[in-house]
């Protein structure tokens, strides 16, 4: 018997190795395995088994061992390991190492301890006669006799203070049994969910959620791949319908995966989960980062053996090896956390998707704001989709008020961080005891310009996306296309001068909120508080509790929160999402401003927002308004269809990076012309052009961009093509498959 073995050793080559007689039995397809490479022993994935070597068979090494009692992959996971290789140009081992988490790959034992029980019930006669022979074993007996379970024999040997030989002389006896168990480490009770456990009844469906339910429970019952987009305003109840989805699979003895964006920001959603299907019986596995290599091993090994059937977690939760996998649930799944940004770069809702077409599964994408890559295969009738309109109990959407801070300068004389509309609204929601938050939109990049008389934006003629402006030779340039003029020293709409306008941080906003409220108690909430992550569970907790008046953050914040006592939200600065030099910038403006609307009123009290912006007539800002996602989705769409973007043609990024800005110019500029002529019929090239922050540790960044019809076809060839171009060794470069932000 001969299997292939891909080694997780540094390169991508399928190596072949005889399998000895007693490992036989047990090896798999997608097995993890010991093997000889060069007098070392080295990790490797069975890809093939009963392979046909290219070389006589006798000159093949053996492998060594086997790592765990289950398969690392299983058949749906090898194909997905494939399409992974392939469709996002990286390599086969990177695939796997994403796909196999490190504490399994590491082939970490599971810590095993020694347990304790009586054979049979002992009675007090027996006892008193063995006392009277051995009275350490009867201490023993006696005390074990008072368990209910098997105990850990290092405890209670540590407790009675008896050593080893009287456990042994018992076990001869035939009145105790040692048996070896798997230690749970399953981080359940950590404080990660503020140690909350929603525990309450199923709520009794309304009538838009049960034909939901229905919908998916038909597509569930025929067991066959289908993508359902659950669009739901927000609080209309989504939650209740993955849970329902969940239920029926598990009832149905299958397997099922529930994905968020991130699980540190979500601790409602998993004790949602985890309340509902634990007091069912069902191990829910958490897959975050933060576990300890053995905990996740344990849950991993749950999840490989069959024990443990639902797992929930952010975007590598999609490779768990679950068995007889029928459903993957992605909650928000426009969110851009799905996209991985290192290698492999892959799109966690792409991959469920693919993965449930392998499994013949169903997908089930929720969101409020579906992406426009969604909503297109909506309409192109390869995704179902399935309505919720209306909140839940009928509580009202927030309304939404915009305040022009164009008309709020002239009014106030000079910039201004607070609007008059959201202070008078502020002072209100305080007095009443009512709770705030403050949305501040910042992001690392903020270098295109913005008229803050009439509040334009220089946009790229060809692009339809906003110039970038760079200071070194003052310039505004397009990066997708290079397109570039001088800056300008007035507002080339209306001649203001000064446009050099750059939004403000989250510290401004700080001191202002101070200044007008400053008996408020508030916390400031960004990446840097993020660090720690246990900070921001405190303040969440404590948000929670009623103990912080207003909340001031990023969007980060803006995920899936449920604190029924906010009754408004302010989004301080909106113009810094709409002006970034990106396509999707309109999309994501929609997205955060509804669903930061939908963190408002939540509970019993009806919720505001207030949207302060330098150009409140632009469409996201409209829509979002009126909540018309449709609306939003047709005049978008056509825009894509204009400039042939996304949805209706893929987009790959090529980064190329180096110390010497010439060489990689003159390289890139090179290979885009090898490009044109191989691949040029199927692909339009931009670029190369400057990346928009040029220069990051001292290298360097050039980028190209390929809009294609098919990546499937055109990633292979490029690839390809880059085998055989001689990129210089202090040049490196990666391809970007469907990236999800061009900044
Ligand atoms: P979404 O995910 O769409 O934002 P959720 O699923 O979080 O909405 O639901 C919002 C709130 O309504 C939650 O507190 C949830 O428990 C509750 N809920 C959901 N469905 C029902 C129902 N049918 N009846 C009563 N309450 C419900
Ligand atoms: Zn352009």
């Amino acid at each position: 018997m001969i299997v292939g073995v891909q080694p997780l050793a540094g390169f991508d080559k399928l190596l072949h190795y005889k399998v000895p007689e007693t490992l036989r039995a047990d090896i798999r397809k997608g097995s993890l395995v010991r093997v000889p490479i060069v007098n070392r022993s080295h990790l490797g994935l069975v890809m093939e088994v009963d392979a046909i070597p290219d070389c006589p068979p006798e000159k093949l090494k053996a492998l060594s061992a086997i790592v765990h009692d289950y398969p690392a992959l299983t058949p749906d996971l090898l194909g997905l390991a494939r399409w992974m290789h392939a469709y996002y140009a990286a390599r086969m081992e990177s695939v796997l190492e994403a796909m196999i988490p490190a504490a399994v790959r590491d082939g970490a034992r599971l810590k095993s301890e020694k347990y304790l029980s009586l054979v049979r019930a002992v009675t007090a006669d027996e006892l008193a006669v063995l006392a009277k022979k051995a009275p350490q074993q009867a201490k023993l007996c006696e005390f074990l006799k008072q368990q209910f379970r098997p105990v850990k024999k290092s405890l209670v040997l540590a407790r009675l203070g008896l050593t080893a030989a009287v456990t042994n002389a018992l076990v001869k006896r035939g009145l105790v049994v040692e048996e070896t168990r798997h230690v749970e480490r399953v981080a359940y009770a950590d404080n990660w969910t503020g140690g909350e456990v929603v525990n309450g009844l199923p709520p009794k469906l309304n009538d838009e959620q049960t034909a939901v339910v229905a919908a998916v429970g038909e597509s569930l019952t025929k067991k066959k791949f289908a993508v359902h987009l659950l669009h739901g305003v927000t609080g209309s109840g989504k939650t209740e319908v993955y849970l329902r989805a969940v239920e029926q699979v598990l009832a149905a003895g299958g397997s099922a995966i529930y994905l968020v964006p991130e699980v540190a920001l979500t601790p409602q959603t998993v004790a949602r989960l985890r309340g509902r299907f634990e007091s069912a019986g069902h191990k829910t596995v958490v897959w975050h980062s933060h576990l300890g290599e053995g905990e996740r091993l344990d849950g991993w090994t749950a999840l490989a053996s069959g024990q443990a059937r639902v797992v929930v977690g952010a975007r590598s939760a999609v490779f768990a090896p679950v068995r007889d996998l029928r459903l993957i649930v992605v909650d928000e799944e426009h969110e851009p956390a799905y996209k991985q940004d290192e290698t492999p770069r892959y799109h966690g809702r792409d991959v469920a998707v693919y993965r449930a077409k392998l499994a013949g599964a169903v997908c089930l994408l929720g969101s409020a704001t579906p992406s426009l890559e969604s909503f297109a295969n909506v309409r192109s009738g390869k995704y179902q989709v399935n309505l919720l309109t209306k909140r839940v109990d009928d509580k009202k959407l927030p309304a939404i008020h915009v305040v022009d801070m164009r008309i709020e300068i002239m009014r106030q004389r000079g910039l201004v961080t607070l609007s008059r509309l959201l202070v008078d609204h502020m002072h209100r929601r305080f007095e009443r005891k009512e709770q705030i938050i403050l949305f501040i939109n910042r992001r690392g990049y903020s270098s295109s310009m913005q008229c803050r008389k009439c509040g334009h934006v220089e946009q790229c003629p060809h692009c339809s996306v906003s110039m970038t402006y760079h200071r070194s030779d003052e310039t505004l340039k397009c990066h997708l296309c290079g397109h570039a003029r001088g800056a300008p020293a007035v507002c080339p709409a209306c001649a203001a001068p000064d446009i050099r306008w750059r939004g403000m941080g989250t510290q401004r906003v700080e001191e202002a909120v101070r200044r007008v409220l400053p008996r408020a108690r508030m916390e400031r909430m960004d990446t840097d508080t993020m660090s720690k992550k246990h900070r921001f569970r405190e303040i969440l907790g404590d948000f929670r509790a009623g103990k912080i008046d207003i909340l001031i953050g990023t969007q980060m914040i803006g995920k899936g929160l449920d604190f029924p006592n906010v009754t408004l939200v302010g989004l301080v600065d909106a113009d810094m999402s709409m002006h970034v030099p990106d396509f999707r910038a309109n999309e994501r403006t929609f997205q955060l401003l509804v669903q930061v609307a939908g963190r408002a009123g939540r509970g019993d009290r009806a919720g505001e927002v207030v949207v302060q912006t330098f150009t409140p007539q632009s469409d996201a800002i409209q829509f979002a308004r009126h909540a018309d996602f449709d609306g939003f989705a047709a005049g978008e769409l056509a825009m894509r269809k204009q400039f042939n973007y996304p949805p209706y043609r893929h987009l790959i990024h090529h980064i190329i990076r180096g110390v010497n800005p010439e060489k990689i110019k003159f390289f890139a500029e090179h290979w885009v012309k090898l490009v044109e002529l191989t691949l040029g019929t199927v692909v339009e090239i931009r670029g190369p052009t400057p990346a928009p922050i040029e220069k990051v540790k001292d290298e360097y960044r050039y980028q190209i961009w390929y809009f294609c019809a098919q990546a499937t076809k055109v990633v292979p060839e490029l690839v390809k093509l880059q085998a055989g171009f001689a990129w210089p060794a202090d040049v490196s470069q990666v391809l970007d498959v469907d990236p999800m932000s061009l900044v």
